[in-house]
Parts: C-alpha cells; sequence; structure tokens
C-alpha cells in the first residue's frame, strides 16, 4: 500500500481542485463558445510588449535560463526604488510563498492564515508539516486584531492578502501600522498583494513601506499572472530584506523562472499603456456587472480587485453547473465555506453581458 509510505502531513492534504481545459467541458457538454470567468485572468491577453519580447528569445530555448533574473529583478527594483538584493523572482509568486514557507517553517511551527483566503497558503504550509492556525475574516475582512491574538511562540509566519482573495476586501495603512506595533519581532508576516493593482490608490496598504524593517520581517509578493496578463508564462516576485532573500536563495531552484517568462515579465513592466487598459477595462466592468447584479435584485460584495463575490440562493455548486451549461465558468465558492456564494472575475464587456443573462436564465430556474 503506498498510502503506509505518505508521511500522515501530505495524506491529509485536500488538493487544489485544477478545473477541466475548457476544450474538454465543451466537448463533454456539447457547448461551444464557452467563457471562463473564474481564475481572475486577465480577459485583455497578454501585454503585447510581453508577447513580442517572448518571440525574440525562442531561438534561445536550448540555453538555460539567466538563474540570477538580473535584469527583471534590476528593473523591478529601480521601479520600486528597493536595492536588487530585495527581489526575488519566482515561478509564479506561488513559488514565491512556498519558498517562504520552506525557509522558516517546520512541524511545530504554527503559521496564522486567515480564513477564507488564497487555498495555496494552506497547502503549501501542509506540505512542510507545519501547524496551520486558521483566523476567521470579520465582516468579509481580514481580521488584524484576531491574528495578534493567535499569534503564540510557535509562530513563525502570517498570510495576509492584501486585497483578499476571495472576498475582494482591502485594508488601508492605519490599520497596518498598529498592527505591526504589536506584533512580536520574530515573524514573517507575507503580504500577498497580487491584486494590488487594481485597488484604487490609497484605498489599501502597500506592503513595500514595512520591507527592510528589524522584524517583524516583511516578505511583498507580487505577480505578472493578473494586472500584466502572463498566468500561462508563472512568474512573480517578492521584495524583502536582502537578509531574507539570501535564505530564500539556498532555496529555491537554480533556474526558477523561466528565460521566456523573464523576457516577457520585463516587457509587460514597462507596458503602461497595457495596464491602465487593464485597470480601466475592470472599473468599467465592475460596474456593468453590479449594475446589472442591482437589476437583479442580487446581494455582492463591492470589490477593490478584479473579481467579486455573488450570493446565491441555493448551493453554489449547483449554481456552477447550471452556469456551466449555458457556457460560462466561474468559481464555487464552497472550498473556501462559503457555499451560498460564487466567485466571478470581470471580462471583457460582451463577456460581462453574457454571464448577466445566463445568471438571469439559472436564478428564473431555480425559481427564487
Ligand atoms: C492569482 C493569485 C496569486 C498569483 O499566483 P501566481 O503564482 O503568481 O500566478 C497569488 N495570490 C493570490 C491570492 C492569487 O489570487
Amino acid at each position: 500500500m503506498i498510502s503506509r509510505l505518505v508521511p500522515p502531513h501530505i495524506a491529509a492534504i485536500d488538493p487544489y481542485p485544477p478545473g477541466k481545459p475548457i476544450e474538454e467541458l465543451e466537448r463533454e457538454l456539447g457547448i461551444k463558445n464557452s467563457i471562463k470567468l473564474a481564475s481572475n485572468e486577465n480577459p485583455l491577453g497578454p501585454s503585447p510588449k510581453a508577447v513580442a519580447a517572448v518571440r525574440e528569445k525562442l531561438t534561445g530555448l536550448h540555453r538555460y535560463p539567466d538563474g540570477s533574473g538580473y535584469y527583471l529583478r534590476r528593473r523591478i527594483a529601480e521601479k520600486l526604488g528597493v536595492p536588487m538584493e530585495a527581489v526575488v523572482i519566482g515561478n509564479g509568486s506561488n513559488e514565491i510563498l512556498e519558498l517562504v514557507i520552506r525557509t522558516f517553517v517546520r512541524p511545530g511551527l504554527e503559521v496564522i492564515i486567515p480564513n477564507p483566503s488564497f487555498l495555496v497558503y494552506q497547502l503549501a504550509v501542509q506540505t512542510v508539516g507545519g501547524t496551520v492556525v486558521s483566523v476567521p475574516l470579520r465582516d468579509f475582512t481580514i481580521d488584524l486584531d484576531g491574528i495578534l491574538h493567535a499569534v503564540t511562540e510557535r509562530t513563525r509566519l502570517i498570510f495576509i492578502n492584501n486585497p483578499n482573495n476571495p472576498t475582494g476586501t482591502v485594508l488601508g495603512e492605519a490599520a497596518f501600522r498598529d498592527f505591526f506595533d504589536k506584533l512580536p519581532a520574530d515573524v514573517v508576516v507575507v503580504i500577498d498583494e497580487a491584486y494590488i493593482e487594481f485597488a484604487p490608490q490609497g484605498s489599501t496598504f502597500d506592503g513595500l513601506d514595512f520591507t527592510g524593517s528589524q522584524g517583524p520581517w516583511v516578505v511583498t509578493a507580487r505577480t505578472f499572472s493578473k494586472a500584466y496578463g502572463l498566468a500561462g508564462l508563472r512568474v512573480g516576485y517578492g521584495i524583502m530584506d536582502p537578509a531574507v532573500a539570501a535564505f530564500l536563495h539556498r532555496v529555491r531552484q537554480p533556474f526558477n523562472v523561466s528565460t521566456l517568462a523573464q523576457a516577457a515579465a520585463l516587457a509587460a513592466l514597462d507596458d503602461d499603456d497595457f495596464l491602465e487598459r487593464s485597470r480601466g477595462l475592470v472599473r468599467e466592468g465592475l460596474e456593468m456587472l453590479y449594475r446589472g447584479l442591482d437589476a437583479l435584485g442580487v446581494g455582492y460584495l463591492r470589490t477593490h480587485t478584479n473579481f467579486f463575490l455573488i450570493a446565491v440562493p441555493v448551493d453554489a455548486k449547483k449554481v456552477y453547473e447550471a452556469l456551466l451549461r449555458e457556457g460560462v465558468i466561474v468559481r464555487a465558492m464552497n472550498a473556501y465555506g462559503l457555499d451560498r456564494f460564487i466567485r466571478v472575475n470581470v471580462g471583457l464587456p460582451e463577456e460581462n453581458e453574457r454571464f448577466l443573462q445566463a445568471f438571469a436564465r439559472v436564478l428564473e430556474r431555480f425559481e427564487r
């Protein structure tokens, strides 16, 4: 029995539910032209500058990538006004989260994770046998006081997703200042800012303000997967004190970010036009979706990101299934403990419209 060879903390993991390829779903359901609003991806596609940069690198694919990520790290550092040694790039920001966990956590140590938040935090902590300490949200917002109360001598790491996936809520500067004042120095705080580009300026706290203090140590994680439209390439980065970065480098693979991913990210970073269009599309799309849902009399959570939670009158899985048959892929929030919510990301205007129409039909069918 193979399961006897697997350590209990691995056997206990509930794997992240991967969706099927759209093509396969369509084949099974006998539908066409479905739209995906389930993974918070950028409906504009990738930055055109990134695509051009990738093309240029294709003939060099027989070489290993630059293991130091020199040009990308240098440009990120310039843009953010931090030393290059403070920047670690990763195979998606997911890898940054994992590197921090593998560097600091071992069995017997605790990691505080707000709930519901990004599912990956918990999974990654479980793979190293750390103890997850779950702190419920309050009013759908991360509860910093609750986190402070949960801190013990065994706490090594705290995850804060700002804005938070799946609720779309943000924490502001004042709350964070108070939090950091009260936090013991010997913990590492990961502030995952995967959606910070969508948050209206000034509405959210920027983790960089605290990076590089004496402790509590702050790692700010960001990604090219969302606002920059490069989810398929897998590239993100973390900003941290260079002393922290030096330990992450011991844990990471030597060539963790591919040549194409580095080139694309470097080009996307300076594509201000694309970023502005992405933000505008989300802003306008949300207005449209809010208006449509108001007209349907459906409840939802106003968001600071490119996705939001919508209340549904029956089990979210049923709504998910029904929308799927309409060719609209959303996320049921059951795995997050929100059985009466779906999460939908903003699409192109015509996709938003299709969602609203399909959703109206589905609600009708469930006879509210
Ligand atoms: C999408 C997302 C990320 C980004 O993951 P990548 O590995 O960079 O694609 C990180 N955190 C949260 C909360 C996310 O939703």
